[in-house]
């Protein structure tokens, strides 16, 4: 099943080319403040599900092509992402350019990324203006929780899986707080819609691929990630509950590279979906803390 946010926080389930609207089905208004409803959703989609299916069969439909697809969960309760977790981009990050550390997942745990920084597959990428500083793409599978629970263990993992997304991990590189270099409004596009496992590939067989104008930058498949999906439920439910809706953006493949205004980035995932994003620059996002004591001088 693909489980899509549209035209102002509206649920619907793509079937083929068009889309049936279920908002009603989550039990929060599209219009309610904060817009929760697939985390709703996605919480009772066991007991919903045999009243979608019904709807799939029965309820009106809207072609697709006329409606404006949003990030499918546009406030989880937190964004877990894994750093670099495929051998070929910990190589790329020793010999890169000096400004980024070398950070692998099996040593290093996960971080989080603002959930603010969510955007969909309709909105630019905005990125700031800071002087000297380049601005990357990482090319990511998100995996999107649906039962919820704490110390999860590995054989059970997969089933607290929802369903998968495409995502970007925008960064801002340098050696500031990563939290601070990845959170900026727009760094975190999801989309173009939640598929769940049973249309996927096996969980460690799904190739994913980003391209930068048409030019394929990062291409890899999940069966060479370092932490595969079920260790990164396990390992981030050590520490913390996980809540339906939750993401995990399961890090990054090698291939990293820099992105201005003007560029177009795609990403496509076998099983999952694709989406291409405009660049835009802005004026806005510079701080101090980015200028460092040797420059200022
Ligand atoms: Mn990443």
């Amino acid at each position: 099943m693909k489980i899509a946010s549209y035209n102002g926080h509206r649920l619907g389930i793509i079937d083929g080319d068009d889309i049936i609207d279920i908002s009603d089905l989550a039990g929060v208004s599209p219009e309610f403040w904060p817009p929760v409803g697939m985390v709703k959703l996605i919480a009772g989609f066991e007991e919903l599900e045999a009243t979608i299916k019904e709807r799939i069969a029965s309820g009106s439909r809207l072609p697709l092509k006329d409606v404006r697809l949003e990030t499918p969960v546009p406030w989880p309760n937190k964004v877990i992402a894994i750093p670099a977790n495929y051998v070929e981009h910990i190589e790329e990050m020793k010999t890169g350019t000096g400004l980024i550390s070398p950070f692998k997942a099996s040593g290093q745990g996960f971080f989080l990324k603002s959930n603010s920084s969510l955007s969909g597959p309709n909105d630019p990428i905005i990125v700031p203006n800071i002087p000297g500083r380049q601005i990357h793409h990482e090319c990511e599978l998100a995996i999107i929780i649906g039962k919820g629970g704490r110390e999860i263990p590995k054989d059970k993992a997969l089933e607290h899986v929802f369903g998968y997304s495409c995502l970007m991990d925008i960064v801002v590189r340098g050696k500031e707080e990563r939290v601070m270099r990845k959170s900026y409004d727009t760094f975190c596009p999801v989309g173009p819609y939640i598929v769940t496992p049973d249309e996927v590939p096996p969980h460690d067989d799904i190739n994913l691929e980003l391209r930068v104008n048409g030019d394929v930058k990062q291409k890899a498949n999940t069966r060479n990630m370092i932490i595969d999906i079920p260790e990164m439920i396990c390992m981030a439910s050590a520490v913390m509950t996980l809540y339906p809706g939750d993401i995990i953006a399961s890090g990054t493949p090698s291939g990293v590279g820099p992105i201005k205004d003007g560029d177009t980035v795609s990403i496509h995932i076998d099983g999952v979906g694709e989406m291409s994003l405009a660049v835009k620059g802005s004026n806005t996002g510079m701080h101090p803390v980015w200028i460092k004591d040797d420059e200022k001088a």
